[in-house]
């Protein structure tokens, strides 16, 4: 038996290991203060006996061009509580953080971004809902004041439009959560190439709760989020977890069907009646019109089809190429 187990055996109550997983991306400005807020929270939560003592901060490099690699690797030298994982290169977000929590050994692991934009008193606040007997606690936005306008608007819309096509997540939350155990095991069970956590995280079930904060802005370095990695993001979300775009397609198709049918009923008519020199643009509005919509149809089912093209090959999502730390397992 270790110290730690015996620790958590005098208290008489289970204290649970903790593991925080941080992907990091040329987060050279933001690592120090990150390494810092973090390693106070354990601290703090191991002296109130909230968490057990081999709990751990796992900081994940995902192929950054700048020095934020050696840094992890440094400070897993003098600071006990870090581990780090190289990832071999950049993989996006979402792996980055399926590859962390593919490491984790601890009882319950919380997510959470480099920058700390988001509110690291709410770390507390999860454990003791784990504690509870939740198995996965959300982090919840509150309020998105200190988001530029561009960035409000364009989640809500993301949010708003996931929700119409069927997407069934918590709005407002991102990747901070909370994940028990056996929570993070049946995630692991998600075979998929097309990752988005946010989404897969709610077919789990279990017993869950919320926790509500408000966003701070991003203290250093920019975000490595712009409006184009938003839009994949949300193809993504949308394409690897509903089928209603295939749905539209079909029921638009079905609609456009039915106008064509009245139309061809009034062209006879017209006929019949001999008034048939039909103007040139109604025919070219309506070959551009179904061409337009033809091709996008078309380009939705390939967004489909690549999928499927991607998920048979089920390649590696990450390769990680190094690790740093002590093994706590
Ligand atoms: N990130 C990553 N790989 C990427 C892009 C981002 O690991 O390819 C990390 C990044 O370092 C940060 C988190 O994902 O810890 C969220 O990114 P960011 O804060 O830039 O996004 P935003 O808050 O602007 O949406
Ligand atoms: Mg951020």
């Amino acid at each position: 038996m270790t110290r730690d187990n015996i620790n958590t055996t005098l208290v008489g109550i289970d204290i649970p290991s903790l593991s925080i997983v941080v992907p990091c991306h040329n987060e050279k400005e933001a690592f120090p203060r990150c390494l810092s807020t973090l390693s106070d929270i354990l601290d703090n939560l191991i002296t109130e006996n909230k968490i057990s003592k081999n709990s751990y901060i796992i900081f994940v490099d995902d192929g950054s061009r700048d020095n934020t690699w050696n840094l992890i690797e440094e400070s897993s030298a003098n600071n006990s509580y870090v581990q780090g994982v190289k990832l071999s290169r950049n993989c996006g977000h979402q792996r980055a953080l399926m590859a962390g929590l593919s490491t984790v050994k601890t009882d319950i692991s919380i997510s959470i971004d480099a920058d700390l934009q988001d509110d690291t008193r709410c770390i507390l606040q999860m454990v003791e809902k784990y504690r509870q007997g939740n198995d996965i606690v959300y982090g919840v936005r509150e309020d998105r004041s200190t988001d530029s306008t561009f960035k409000r608007g364009t989640a809500n819309a993301f949010y708003k439009f996931m929700s119409l096509m069927g997407v069934n997540q918590i709005e407002n939350h991102a990747d901070y959560r909370l994940l028990s155990r056996r929570a993070l095991e049946s995630l692991m069970q998600f075979k998929e190439q097309n990752i988005y956590i946010r989404g897969m995280v709610p077919m789990i079930g279990y017993q869950s709760d919320k926790v509500f904060y408000s966003r701070n802005e991003r203290l250093e370095g920019e975000s490595k989020y712009p409006l184009k990695k938003m839009l994949a993001l949300a193809i993504e979300g949308i394409t690897s977890l509903t089928v209603t775009p295939l749905r539209l397609i079909a029921a638009l198709g079905f609609l456009v069907s039915m106008l064509a049918l009245i139309m061809s009923i009034y062209t006879l008519i017209q006929k019949l009646h001999g008034d048939v020199i039909e103007g040139w643009t109604s025919v070219m509005v309506s070959i551009f019109f179904l061409g337009g919509i033809q091709l996008l149809c078309l380009g939705v089912i390939g967004e489909y089809i690549g999928k499927i093209y991607l998920e048979t090959k089920s390649r590696p999502k990450y390769f990680i190429e190094k690790l740093s730390g002590n093994d706590r397992s």
